[in-house]
């Protein structure tokens, strides 16, 4: 008899990340992962270089600079801020922490992945809503609690899809949840959104005890590579991650970096403009091909190929050197989705699009 995992763990589909890789192509265009198309601050770079020395060191386990930077950039306490091995990780720990075997985790259709991997890795059933046109559904997430729901998660906006929910809507969602079923409002993309009725949802984890905002450093502020994430929560939703969570669970170089990284606002800012120009001028290019693109306030857009060959589209821009993501494992294979990445790089892609258009006539 071989050793046997926990029950629901076998049942974990691996997570598949973007692809970083094309065969014979030294340096590939990579927008398969929605990291940061500037790259990272060069002052985080610095922050990065500098703690080579002191790499025999453990990080402070309490993340205490970052979380005063944090709070000092949103104006938040600290004390109520946990910080985690990427946004993830913060995931796992709340699922962990609140849902055990046979309790049930609940998100949208076609929301972030980690949520039904980090509920079945406890033996919780993931439980999916529909969407109404690939954006979450108030009333449907309503209609799928049940007395076994621990967790609710919004990815506002939403990847892949890049629809979000406003202000407003999220707050009917947390009005109408059980007070005690948590909201975990996954806001990774927070920063490239300006529009006036979106919150990140910081007044919901105020107004109560049952609500958290999850937020990163992989997407905006293009740190992907040391894995830095962060919760702004209740206090004692805080007590309990930080009861749960390993006592050195964020790297230093994590830490200093993402200190620089945050206080860079000339970086991150430059970051939100380039997305906010290059995304609408790609999205309407791609609609003059005849391909449909949802709407998006991230810094992706979900490309529908409808009843064309998605899947040969994105091995022919592989094959071309551009890499861009499969959406199967999100139940929309008819559809890729790509990073918004520089102009020069968008324009690859639409050179790919249109030769994979031409190939197919
Ligand atoms: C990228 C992403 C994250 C997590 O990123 P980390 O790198 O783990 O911080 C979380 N949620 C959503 C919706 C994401 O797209």
């Amino acid at each position: 008899m071989a050793p046997q995992p926990r029950p629901g763990i076998l049942d974990i589909a691996p997570y598949v990340g973007g692809e970083a890789h094309a065969p014979g192509v030294a340096q590939p265009i990579r927008l398969a992962s929605n990291e940061g198309a500037l790259g990272p601050s060069p002052r985080a770079m610095e922050a990065y270089k500098a703690l080579a020395g002191e790499l025999h060191r453990y990080p402070d386990g309490g993340a205490t600079l970052l979380r005063d930077a944090i709070g000092r950039r949103y104006g938040l306490d600290p004390a109520r801020i946990v910080c985690g091995a990427g946004s993830d990780e913060l995931i796992a720990l709340l699922v962990r922490a609140y849902a055990g075997p046979g309790d049930e985790v609940l998100y949208s259709r076609h929301g972030f992945l980690m949520y039904a991997i980090c509920a079945k890795s406890v033996g919780a059933v993931p439980v999916t809503a529909p969407e109404t046109g690939l954006k979450a559904d108030v009333d449907q997430l309503l209609a799928h609690v049940s007395e076994r729901t621990k967790v609710v998660f919004l990815a506002n906006p939403n990847n892949p899809t890049g629809s979000y929910l406003t202000q407003e809507e999220v707050a009917r969602l947390r009005a109408g949840l059980p007070k005690h079923v948590i909201l975990a409002v996954d806001a990774a993309y927070a920063e490239y959104v300006r529009r006036n009725d979106y919150s990140a949802g910081i007044e919901l984890v105020d107004a109560a005890d049952n609500t958290v905002m999850l937020r990163t450093f992989s997407k905006a502020y293009a740190l992907s590579a040391l894995r830095l994430g962060w919760a702004y929560c209740p206090p004692g939703i805080a007590d309990v991650l930080n009861r749960v969570r390993g006592p050195f669970n964020v790297a230093q170089a994590a830490q200093v970096a993402g200190i620089a990284a945050m206080e860079d606002i000339a970086h991150t800012e430059a970051q939100v403009e380039l997305n906010e120009a290059v995304r609408p001028w790609f999205a309407a290019e791609v609609e003059a091909l005849g391909l449909k693109v949802w709407p998006s306030v991230a810094n992706f857009v979900l490309i529908d190929f409808g009843d064309r060959d998605a899947e040969s589209a994105r091995l022919f821009l592989k094959e071309n050197g551009v890499l861009i993501r499969q959406m199967g494992g999100y139940g929309l294979p008819h559809c890729l989705r790509a990073t918004i990445g520089t102009r020069a790089e968008m324009e690859a892609v639409l050179n790919g699009l249109r030769a994979w258009i031409e190939t197919r006539r």
